[in-house]
């Protein structure tokens, strides 16, 4: 990406308009504009030219953005359900794919026509994800997969799915891993929904029996399987960490205080209306202090892949969003109690109860937030010892070959 052409924000601009007079959103459908917005370099302008950018730095791709608002009433966001493939499978893609993979994958990517999943947790791996079982056996030039994921989001979309599988069990944990693209379509692979307090089922199990993986299709070399899943999961933790108000006061912020506008604050005492207010301020605050972090990691965001700095939003966005989705619980008194009539279980994403703001919907929701993609106990792990250099906690497995070490 070092080699990237000069081009600065008012060049990127005028590409911007040149791609809107072949084609515009006003007059062509998703599919179609996504395709041509790739084939121009302008779906993420930070990857390198001919897989849909121009090796510039990731914050110019929200001058492509502002363009196309600026010049179309209809603007063509990600996939609802795409921020897997997008916002982690990609990057992994392009860093460790082979370039016929690149040159097929990308694309349908960013249109949507694919939709990816994440095969990284098992019943008893999720935190230690490195301690997975899941095998893959070379059989020829494929790789013969058994094994059970778990919490596997949008499984039941995707038609690919990035899988880590242990290819040698002799060898300590972290070594014996090999990363995979799947067909979820393929025999041998099953999903099942799981349900959450929500009502929906977001995420899934997926069974693997007798699964066949063509070898092409191995991310990384055989081994090399951990590396590749670090850089899904660094890519995770900023997607996730960057999922904050983009506008100050906006977001889930903003649904906060309508609901605190709209209380009648005669409904308790003057000290617990003061306390209220106290936790509404707190919210307004780190939902400040959550836009302004994530404006600063990008404009010092380089292009390639984050380092584990990406903790800290990810961390932060957890914590700071169940504390204001309890807050708004609470300014809600007793009505925030009751669920919308018509809770049902359904296998949608985002699916909305909760008209109202959603507020009771991301109550529950939120609970999710300090466990997807690594716990807060976890990140502060990965803060700790990566960004602050504090001692390691104990890994009493580490040298230990995978096959030797006890498990339940
Ligand atoms: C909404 C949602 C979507 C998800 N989507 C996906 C997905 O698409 N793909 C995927 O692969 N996974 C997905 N996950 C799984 C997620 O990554 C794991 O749930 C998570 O990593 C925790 O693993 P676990 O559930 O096995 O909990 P465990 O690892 O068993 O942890 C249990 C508790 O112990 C704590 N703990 C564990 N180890 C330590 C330690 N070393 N130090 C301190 N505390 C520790 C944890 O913080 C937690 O509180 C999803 C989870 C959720 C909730």
């Amino acid at each position: 990406m070092s080699d990237a052409p000069a081009i600065d924000e008012e060049e990127l601009r005028s590409r911007v308009r040149a791609l809107l007079e072949v084609v515009h959103p006003e007059r062509a459908d998703y599919v179609t504009f996504r395709r041509a917005q790739f084939d121009h370099g302008l779906a993420w302008v930070h990857f390198p030219e001919g897989h849909g950018g121009f090796g510039l730095s990731p914050k110019m791709n929200q001058v492509v953005r502002d363009e196309i608002q600026k010049n179309s009433t209809v603007y063509y966001d990600d996939p609802p359900a795409g921020l897997i493939g997008i916002g982690m499978g990609a990057p992994t893609l392009l860093t460790y794919g082979p370039e016929d993979l690149k040159k097929e994958l990308l694309p349908r990517l960013f249109t949507g026509e694919d939709i990816w999943c994440q095969m990284f947790s098992e019943p008893s791996a999720g935190s230690d994800v490195a301690g997975l079982a899941t095998r893959a056996v070379r059989d020829g030039d494929e790789w013969v997969v058994n094994g059970q994921k778990v919490w596997t989001t949008v499984a039941h979309l995707s038609k690919w799915g990035m899988l880590v599988a242990r290819t040698n069990p002799d060898v300590p944990k972290h070594d014996g891993l090999s990363y995979f693209l799947v067909d979820m379509e393929a025999p041998g692979v099953e999903v099942r929904p799981l349900y959450q307090i929500t009502g929906e089922a977001e995420f899934n199990e997926v069974f693997f029996t007798d699964a066949r993986v063509p070898h092409s299709r191995m991310l990384g070399k055989e081994g090399q399987g951990w590396r590749v899943a670090i850089t899904t999961l660094m890519n995770e933790r900023v997607a996730i960490g960057s999922g904050g108000p983009k506008k100050k006061g906006s977001g889930a912020i903003s649904q906060l205080l309508k609901l605190w506008k709209a209380r009648d604050h005669n409904s308790t005492s003057p000290a617990q209306t003061a306390v209220l207010r106290d936790r509404v301020t707190k919210s307004y605050i780190e939902a400040e202090l959550l836009r302004l972090n994530s404006l600063r990691a990008s404009a010092i965001a380089k292009s390639g892949n984050p380092g584990p700095e990406g903790s800290v939003n990810k961390l932060f966005q957890a914590e700071s969003a169940k504390r204001l989705w309890e807050t708004a619980i609470d300014v809600l008194g007793a009505d925030g109690l009751s669920f919308e009539a018509g809770y049902e279980l359904r296998q949608e994403v985002g699916s909305a109860y909760d008209p109202e703001g959603r507020s009771k919907y991301q109550f529950l929701r939120s609970r999710a937030n300090s466990i997807e993609g690594g716990t807060s106990e976890i990140m502060r792990n990965i803060l700790g010892e990566r960004v602050l250099g504090l001692p390691g906690e104990p890994r009493v497995d580490k040298e230990i070959a995978w096959k030797d070490v006890p498990r339940s």
